[in-house]
């Protein structure tokens, strides 16, 4: 069954809701659905809607039948990758989607390539909406990935709240710590986990990380191209929370 998402705004079955400009054209002009077509609407939060479409324009209206909500994944996944060159950044943003990252913080580093650019990254921001919302749709996620605008490096590592939670920083030059040596618990509400850019982090970096209790682990001795060790690090960690 076709699947679309929506903004609930606390809507249940028997209401007539309104679907995006987006969503509408993907159903209108794309697949060309007719009114009386059945589909599923997610709230991106874990509902899911049963539900008929009733008005297809510009403007979609569907009436709501039945919901189901789906229990989300226990432990979750927040991924802190440095922005990328070229479209690799849209690469680690649909796979960290499919493997069920629950938020996506993009940053700027010292060796980032890319430099902070407030009209660029809110660009950069939308269009990673828009890729992951693609990716929920194909691999059948009923939750959306949050994903945030640009951190500094400074910002990104002070996140708040985040107090039951294990702060990983993948670093090609750690060589004792390795992953399978780490605990997870089960008092531990998520795990983040944070990626560095092609040139690396800079031991200022690590020492920045460190001092904000983030633990350096190494994935191995070979040094992985970044968007490789970011795919690497979230299967690894979702599959020791098992999310996999
Ligand atoms: N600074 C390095 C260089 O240019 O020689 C390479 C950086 S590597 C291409 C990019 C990022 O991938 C690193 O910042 C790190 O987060 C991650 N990474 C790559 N290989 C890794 C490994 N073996 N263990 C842990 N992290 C790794």
């Amino acid at each position: 069954m076709r699947r679309f998402f929506f903004a609930a705004n606390g809507a249940e079955p028997g209401d007539l809701v309104f679907l995006s400009r987006e969503e509408s054209h993907h159903i209108s002009t794309v697949l060309r659905l007719r009114p009386g077509d059945i589909v599923e609407l997610l709230d991106g939060y874990g509902g899911i809607y049963i539900a008929t479409l009733v008005t297809v324009s510009k403007k979609v209206s569907a009436r709501l039948e039945e919901k189901k909500e789906l229990r989300p994944e226990g432990r979750s996944l927040i991924m802190a990758q440095a922005m990328l060159k070229g479209k690799k950044m849209d690469t680690v943003v649909q796979k960290c989607t499919e493997l069920g990252a629950h938020r996506f913080l993009p940053f700027y580093s010292e060796r980032c390539q890319k430099k902070p650019d407030p009209r660029q990254d809110l660009k950069r921001t939308e269009r990673y909406a828009r890729i992951s919302l693609a990716a929920c749709k194909q691999c059948q996620r009923p939750d959306i990935m949050h994903i945030e605008t640009p951190f500094s490096f400074a910002d990104v590592v002070k996140q708040q709240g985040l107090e039951k939670t294990v702060k990983l920083l993948f670093w090609e030059d750690e060589h004792q710590q390795r992953l399978d040596d780490l605990v997870f618990p089960d008092t531990i509400g998520s795990v983040m986990v944070l990626c560095g850019p092609e040139g690396g982090f800079t031991e200022q970096e690590v020492a920045t990380a460190r001092l904000q209790d983030f633990q350096t682990v190494s994935l191995g001795p070979r040094i992985l191209r970044a968007e490789t060790a970011a795919l690497a690090a979230t299967t690894l960690v979702q599959f020791l929370l098992g999310n996999m």
